[in-house]
């Protein structure tokens, strides 16, 4: 009697029967078509573990890695600070979007970075001089209550005392000296330089006080500690933050002109941990000037180069020395670019061939744009992103900016292409203008639209969280790494659909449905 074999046959194996690898699908395709995701469908593997199990942690650059592979795009209806600091807070990451001022941009990512801390090592500080007043100045602008007052007002003068939303609730004549009702140093308790943050959190839990001022020997004040933080921190435990310090990760979009060297600066003062650089075609001497300027000016800065489609686009940027690579032309949801120029490439081809070739050298790719479900993000990093950027998946949450309207009974946001006329006409013409000195009339690359009300990101997020933990369980894959080995070891099969199995995958042959997301 024969045994059961272990394994199916390799004759089986590649005879089509289990599917096509991606080589065979990108490379050895005669038809030399550019694909989409919605061309594509993953061969599910063996199911070996839970879908807890699955790990979707992936690399945004070279240096950063994040719990949750989304990136919010530097678009102005998408990403401000709010939605920087939510998407950090749930393991993801938010780019500033450039359509502002410099200095706007900068104090955006400064409300970032202020949002979360370990050790708070800048401190707003007060003097015992200072009045009610400029308490309440100081509140309405960092929308924070606590200030250690010092003898010189700053950061590193001797530690008086503290004022807490509580020393000043009651006061009524604002020229009061802050010296007449701040709790003195005697009554605090205090942490001492070379606390480790744990121990320093202790100390702050077991005093039940808000705040814990650290000192040195000489009684001067190096750091503050805000209970506040503790509670962010086992409240959102995949959030993006640096080792150092454990603020939030934020990122800010940049152009390629030369005033955009004086806004990195800018960014790179307020702590930014990743400068994008917004091009829709990446590969232009202007971007390559520019990354080497970054890397060479602001080295703590990973510098993300984009938008490219083809490896040899891709080999310029990381010769100039890129953390991180964006793919992506002409195929957002909001964007005319391949209509107008005739140039870019269909999603799922572009972001193969990239990753395919960035991996050489260690550089992960964000798949940016087209994304407009979870299967989506599946794929993309199937087919080897890092990480994806969305723009009108996020437009629709509470948290991107504007405002909610009706139209139709229905509850949208605004969300337009940076490349449309009105984004350009309020100062978003740099990626898609060239030359203003030359160019008479601006050629539109996007439209502006609007999308559906999507409720909080709070929800949401989690909700594409565990869409790709699905997809990534019934392909029989446990983390975004395996995942990258099976798909260049070929142990990864695709098909490609017809138009009709397309069609066959999505809802069909009902008279009416209701779609709800979660
Ligand atoms: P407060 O009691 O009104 O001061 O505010 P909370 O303690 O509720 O929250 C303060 C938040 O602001 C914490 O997450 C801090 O990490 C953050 N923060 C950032 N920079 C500063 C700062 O200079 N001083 C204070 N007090 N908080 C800061
Ligand atoms: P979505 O997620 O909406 O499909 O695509 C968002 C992406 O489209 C952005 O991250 C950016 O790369 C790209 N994009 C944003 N605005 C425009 C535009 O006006 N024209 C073009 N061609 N692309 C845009």
């Amino acid at each position: 009697m024969s045994t059961f074999p272990d394994e199916i046959d390799e004759e089986t194996l590649n005879s089509g029967a289990e599917g096509f690898t991606a080589t065979q699908v990108f490379v050895k395709n005669p038809a030399c078509v550019g694909m989409t995701y919605d061309d594509l469908i993953v061969m599910p593997g063996h199911i070996g573990f839970g879908v807890g199990d699955v790990d979707v942690s992936s690399m945004l650059t070279k240096n950063i890695k994040l719990e949750a592979p989304f990136v919010s795009s530097p678009m102005d209806t998408v990403t401000e600070h709010k939605m920087a600091i939510t998407m950090a807070l749930q393991g993801g990451i938010g780019i500033i979007h450039s359509n502002m001022g410099p200095e706007q941009q900068a104090a955006e990512v400064t409300r970032v970075k202020k949002y979360k801390n370990g050790f708070i090592l800048d401190p707003v500080c007060l003097s015992p001089e200072s009045t009610l007043k400029d308490i309440l100045i100081l509140k309405e602008k960092l929308k924070f209550s606590s200030f250690p007052v010092t003898d010189t007002g700053k950061m590193g003068g001797k530690l008086l005392g503290i004022i807490s939303g509580r020393d000043s609730a009651f006061i009524e004549d604002v020229s009061v000296k802050v010296s007449e009702f701040m709790t003195v140093r005697s009554d605090l308790t205090c942490a001492h330089e070379g606390d480790s943050l744990d121990e320093a959190n202790l100390i702050l839990k077991k005093s039940k006080k808000g705040k814990l001022p650290v000192v040195n020997d000489n009684e001067e004040l190096v750091g503050l500690v805000a209970r506040a933080d503790i509670q962010k921190n086992t409240e959102n435990p995949l959030a993006s933050k640096d080792s150092v310090n454990k603020q939030l990760l934020c990122g800010a979009s940049i152009g390629t002109r030369p005033d955009d060297k004086i806004r990195a600066g800018l960014l790179a003062a307020a702590g930014v941990n990743v400068i994008v650089v917004d091009s829709s075609q990446g590969d232009s001497l202007y971007q390559i000037e520019m990354i080497k300027y970054l890397k060479a000016t602001h080295p703590e800065v990973d510098v993300i180069g984009g938008n490219v489609v083809t490896p040899s686009q891709a080999h310029s940027l990381i010769k100039a020395g890129a953390d991180g690579l964006r793919v992506g032309m002409g195929i957002g949801s909001i964007c005319t670019t391949q209509e107008v120029c005739a140039v870019g490439r269909a999603q799922a081809s572009a972001v193969y061939h990239v990753s395919k070739y960035a991996a050489k050298f260690g550089i992960p790719v964000i798949a940016d744009g087209g994304i407009k479900s979870t299967g989506h993000i599946t794929k993309a990093l199937l087919l080897g992103a890092g990480c994806v950027m969305m723009g009108s998946m996020l437009a629709g949450t509470d948290e991107a900016p504007g405002e909610y309207f009706y139209q139709d009974g229905v509850r949208l946001k605004r969300y337009r292409g940076m490349g449309s006329i009105e984004a350009m006409k309020d100062g978003g013409e740099k990626r898609y203008v060239w030359d203003t000195a030359c160019t008479q009339v601006k050629v539109a690359q996007g439209v502006s639209g609007s999308v559906t009300d999507k409720g909080t990101l709070l929800r949401y997020i989690p909700y594409l969280m565990q869409g790709i933990r699905h997809g990534l369980q019934d392909a029989g894959i446990k983390s975004v790494t395996t995942g990258r080995e099976r798909l260049y070891n070929g142990k990864l099969r695709f098909e490609i659909r017809s138009p009709a199995a397309q069609k066959e995958g999505g809802v069909h042959g009902l008279h009416s449905y209701q779609k709800r997301l979660y």
